[in-house]
């Protein structure tokens, strides 16, 4: 996987290597975390020299994109590090609810701000991180529509006659939800 923000030079010759006939972006181009330094370049999976099994792969492609969201943060939105390196996920409704969280978790944000920054600039960045977590929120409604999409997704990849088998099939022990 390659990831590019495509706001970079293309890479030089001497970024490229032949290998098998073909011709190949130097896996050595690549740091641990996948960045490069070509401006606004990643590597991530083999690309990046790391091993090919499949789960490897997916777990350095995970990785990497982090700092690619990270450093967009941090250039394009200017946030300090510790602030663009918080990335959450979704949550129940009710685990980030109400107003004095929001208090805390912005007050939390502001302590890791570096001094010379602009004070009214982090209280408002720290404020709008707190209220992005807050909307990651979802609810049991919520939950249920995901999970039903997310199966119906899954079938959409098995063969329709083993559908059909399968639910047909006595021995076959009922699941919802
Ligand atoms: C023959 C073979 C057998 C393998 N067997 C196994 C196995 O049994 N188990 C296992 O765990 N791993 C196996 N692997 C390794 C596994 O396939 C790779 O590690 C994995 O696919 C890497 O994922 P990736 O997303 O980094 O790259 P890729 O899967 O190669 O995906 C890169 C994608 O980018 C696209 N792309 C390339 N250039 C461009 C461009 N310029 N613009 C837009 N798109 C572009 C390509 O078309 C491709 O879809 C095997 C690999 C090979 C070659």
């Amino acid at each position: 996987m390659v990831a590019d923000s495509g706001s970079h030079e293309a890479p030089t010759r001497r970024e490229y290597v032949k290998y098998g006939g073909e011709t190949w972006l130097d896996p050595d181009l690549a740091g641990e975390r996948g960045g490069t330094p070509v401006d606004g370049l990643w590597l991530a999976g083999p690309t990046a020299g790391v091993e090919s099994q499949i789960a490897v792969a997916v777990g350095h492609g995970a990785r990497v994109g982090l700092d690619v969201v990270t450093d967009y943060r941090r250039v394009e939105e200017g946030l300090w590090v510790p602030a663009a390196d918080h990335t959450d996920w979704v949550i129940q409704q009710g685990r980030y609810a109400g107003h004095d969280w929001l208090e805390r978790s912005a007050e939390y944000t502001v302590e890791s701000a570096p001094d010379e920054l602009d004070d009214e600039f982090v209280q408002r960045k720290a404020r709008e991180l707190a209220k992005q977590q807050q909307d990651q929120q979802i609810n049991e409604p919520e939950v249920e529509r995901r999970t039903e999409r997310a199966h119906r997704r899954l079938l959409d990849h098995v063969d329709d006659e083993l559908i059909r088998d399968y639910v047909s099939d006595p021995d076959v022990p009922e699941v919802t939800g």
